[in-house]
């Protein structure tokens, strides 16, 4: 076994410092500051180098993990870099922001009985230390190709699979809709979270790298589906899933109730520094409001605790199961309690109350039941339960869904499942369209970004597959 390694006994896991609550409840920058290179070797030599690593089994990207975590616990960092960024071509924002504990943490050896190699948090070191160091250089094909791939969609999966498509040598456009690069990357997720620089930063090489993107450019609207199909030899779609769920019951149309993604929106943007005369006007500012956050996913912690940065006087989550059963990661659940929000568990709204504008939400408490055909547990409401929470401002969080993408892009060909996700074949990744591909949570719906970067790197591939058989490139494209 290696001198440097299996320290797990003797040295204690030790996550990065996070800044204290008082702090970070009155801005919006991350809350988790980096390893300093001492820290991240003696958390990387905690590492057993186990001969089935479940850790890398369980990363979607099937990360090299071991093997970074060896260099780096013996200082080679730049190796360490080289192998993190074979595999994954975004470690330092998976490193901010994979679910880790339900991913490769929670599945390393180790976990039990001596808590998780902070696997995330070397990853995130790694790359961040490269940038820093100037080891992150943009993409040099070794030939050049004629033939172009036009991408719908600058989330993590296009973006993912337009540098794996640009390695190999392909002309690559980006479409998006939005005047920035990055998806929910840029737009959802908040800055405590992820600063955007950190995404500035990748686009910024993704273009030093003859990756071209053409912004403020909605499909299907500003340029047709039909007329980038005929410009690109292949197309992929990676478009997201961005129509919200509604809420129904009395009141629901009152004004003060505003969907969870234009109120990150608004926020991201504001931190960018543009004016949002909805966030100026105070529609979307939560600032001296009582807040009420209806949801248990990701989208409603990050919600409730940009509500906490901007000043709301209270934050209630209202969350119809218990903290058990919530999809949003229990870390970020821990660090929105630290910054005082208040989590309802077992609670659903039944109303809204006020006169034109929302006062408050009666809510119902609620019971688990015996589990469904999926295995999870059904909710029941406990008759007579109601009571009510005061509210200013109510923020719906309660999941995507596809948009109509056959309608929006005018190409009734194109197959989608019975949840409106595109319809793929998962091993060509070609959607009922010949020459389209699809990637990401338009195909898997509301998921992650570690999910997409892994779609846009399969898509990638079998797009390359699919260039050189229509078109019989040769080998030099491989
Ligand atoms: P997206 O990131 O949604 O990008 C799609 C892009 O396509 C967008 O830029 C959009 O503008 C563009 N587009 C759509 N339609 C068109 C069109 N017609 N023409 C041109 N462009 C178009 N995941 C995590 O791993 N960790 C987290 O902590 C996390 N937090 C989240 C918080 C929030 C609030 C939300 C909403 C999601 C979060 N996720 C998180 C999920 C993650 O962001 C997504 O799974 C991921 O971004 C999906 O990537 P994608 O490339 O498929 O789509
Ligand atoms: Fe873990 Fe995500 Fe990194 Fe994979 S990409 S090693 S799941 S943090
Ligand atoms: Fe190291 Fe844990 Fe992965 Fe084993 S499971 S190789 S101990 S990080």
């Amino acid at each position: 076994m290696p001198e440097h390694m299996l320290r797990f006994v003797n040295v204690p896991q030790q996550t990065p410092e996070k800044r204290a609550v008082g702090e970070r409840r009155q801005d919006f920058a991350e809350i988790y500051r980096i390893f300093q290179d001492r820290e991240a070797a003696a958390q990387a030599s905690r590492c057993s180098q186990c001969g089935v690593p479940f850790c890398s089994v369980h990363c979607p990207l099937h990360n090299n993990i071991p093997d970074w975590l060896k260099l780096t616990a013996e200082g080679r960092l730049e190796e360490a870099y080289e192998v993190a960024a074979s595999t994954n071509n975004f470690p330092e924002i998976c490193g901010r922001i994979c679910p880790q504990d339900r991913l490769c943490e929670g599945n390393c050896v180790i976990e039990k009985g001596f808590e998780a190699v902070t696997i995330g948090a070397v990853e995130r070191y790694i790359t961040d230390t490269a940038f820093e160091r100037g080891w992150v250089k943009p993409i040099v094909p070794r030939h050049e190709l004629d033939a172009s791939i036009g991408i719908i969609g600058a989330g993590p999966g296009g973006m993912a699979a337009a540098e794996q498509l640009r390695r190999r040598g392909y002309q690559v456009t980006i479409y998006d809709r939005h005047d920035r690069a990055g998806g929910l990357m840029i737009y959802g997720i908040p800055n405590f979270k992820l600063e955007k620089d950190v995404v500035l930063r990748r686009r910024a090489l993704a273009e030093a790298s003859g990756i071209k993107f053409v912004l403020n450019c909605a499909v299907g609207q500003d340029i047709s589906f039909a007329e980038l199909r005929a410009h690109h030899a292949a197309v992929l779609i990676a478009t997201g899933v961005y129509q919200a769920r509604e809420i129904g019951g009395p009141g629901a149309g009152l004004g003060g109730i505003v969907p969870a993604l234009d109120y990150l929106i608004a926020s991201n943007r504001e931190n960018l520094g543009d004016h949002v005369p909805d966030f100026a006007s105070g529609l979307l500012n939560a600032a001296g409001k009582r807040v009420v956050v209806i949801g248990g996913g990701d989208t409603a912690m990050d919600c409730v605790r940009t509500a906490v940065r901007q000043g709301a006087t209270s934050v209630q989550c209202l969350y119809r199961r218990d903290r058990a059963n919530m999809p949003g990661s229990m870390r970020e659940v821990k660090n929105a309690e630290e910054e005082g929000v208040e989590f309802v568990w077992l609670s659903a709204p039944e109303a809204f109350l006020g006169d034109d504008a929302v006062s408050g939400v009666r809510a119902v408490r609620m019971h688990l039941g015996l589990p469904d055909s999926s295995g999870r547990q059904s909710v029941e409401p406990i008759a007579g339960s109601h009571f009510t929470v005061g509210a200013d401002l109510v923020i719906k969080a309660l999941g995507f869904d596809p948009e109509d993408l056959p309608a929006m892009f005018g190409e009734p060909a194109l197959d989608v499942t019975r949840w409106g996700t595109l319809r793929i074949n998962h091993r060509s990744f070609m959607t009922s369209v010949p020459g389209v591909f699809a990637a990401g949570d338009i195909v898997r719906g509301a998921s992650l970004v570690v999910w997409a970067i892994r779609d846009g790197r399969d898509a990638a591939k079998r797009i390359h597959e699919y260039v050189v058989q229509q078109q019989a490139l040769p080998a030099a494209a491989e």
